[in-house]
C-alpha cells in the first residue's frame, strides 16, 4: 500500500512549444517556489545515458524528434510522481504532450489526491521558435537539436498533438497563456503573477 504524506505535493504544469524557453523558466521558478523541476525530456536522456531498459526503447524516438508512445510515457510519469510525493511541489516540464497524457495525469492526480497549482502555456510564434532552435543548435550536444528537419518535425508535432492537448486541459484546469517573447526576467515575472492570480 502506498502511504501518502500528510501535506500533499502540488503540481505546476508548464507547457508550450519546443524552444519556447520552458526549461529556462522552470529552473528559475523552482527556486522561488521551492518546487522540484522535472523535465521528462531530461529524464529520458538520463535513462538513455544509463542504458536502462526503458532508456533503450526511448532513445530512437527522442533522437528523431518523435514523441515517445503514450503507453511508455505512462509508466515513466507514474514513477516520477511517486518518486516525488514527499516534495512540496513539482514543476512538470514536457508532460502532458498529448490528449491521452492529459487523461493519464488526471488519473494519477485523482488517485493520489494531488492538486494542480496552475497550468502555464508559454506562447511563442513559429518564426521565433525556429530562430531559437537554430541558435540552440550551435551550443547543444543533443542530437535532436542539430538538424533543421527535426526542429520542423518537433514544431509540427506540437501543433498536431500538443496544442489540442492544451485545449483539452482548458476543460479541466484554468490554463494561463503567457507571452514568451521578451526578456527572461519579464517572462518569469508574468508567470509568477499568473500563478499567484
Ligand atoms: P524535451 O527535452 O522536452 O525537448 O524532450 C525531448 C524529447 O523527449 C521529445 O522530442 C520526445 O521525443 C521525448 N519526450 C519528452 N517528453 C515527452 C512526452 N511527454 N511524451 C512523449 N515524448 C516525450
Amino acid at each position: 500500500m502506498r502511504i501518502l504524506p500528510s501535506k500533499r505535493m502540488e503540481i505546476l504544469i508548464i507547457t508550450g512549444p519546443p524552444y519556447s524557453g520552458k526549461g529556462t523558466q522552470c529552473e528559475l521558478l523552482k527556486t522561488s517556489l521551492g518546487f522540484t523541476h522535472i523535465s521528462t525530456g531530461d529524464r529520458i536522456r538520463k535513462e538513455k545515458e544509463e542504458k536502462s531498459p526503458i532508456g533503450r526503447i526511448m532513445t530512437e524516438y527522442e533522437e528523431s524528434g518523435a514523441l515517445v508512445p503514450d503507453e511508455i510515457m505512462q509508466d515513466l510519469i507514474g514513477l516520477i510522481i511517486d518518486e516525488n510525493l514527499h516534495e512540496r511541489g513539482i514543476i512538470l516540464d514536457g508532460y502532458p504532450r498529448t490528449k491521452p497524457q492529459v487523461d493519464t495525469i488526471l488519473h494519477l492526480l485523482t488517485d493520489r489526491k494531488l492538486k494542480v497549482k496552475a497550468v502555464i502555456n508559454i506562447d511563442v510564434p513559429q518564426e521565433e521558435l525556429l530562430a531559437r532552435a537554430k541558435k540552440r543548435a550551435e551550443s547543444s550536444d543533443r542530437k535532436d537539436d542539430k538538424d533543421i528537419n527535426i526542429h520542423l518535425k518537433r514544431i509540427e508535432i506540437f501543433e498536431k498533438e500538443t496544442r489540442p492537448a492544451i485545449e483539452y486541459m482548458k476543460t479541466r484546469f484554468p490554463v494561463k497563456n503567457i507571452n514568451g517573447l521578451g526578456t527572461i526576467k519579464d517572462i518569469t515575472k508574468a508567470i509568477t503573477a499568473a500563478i499567484n492570480a
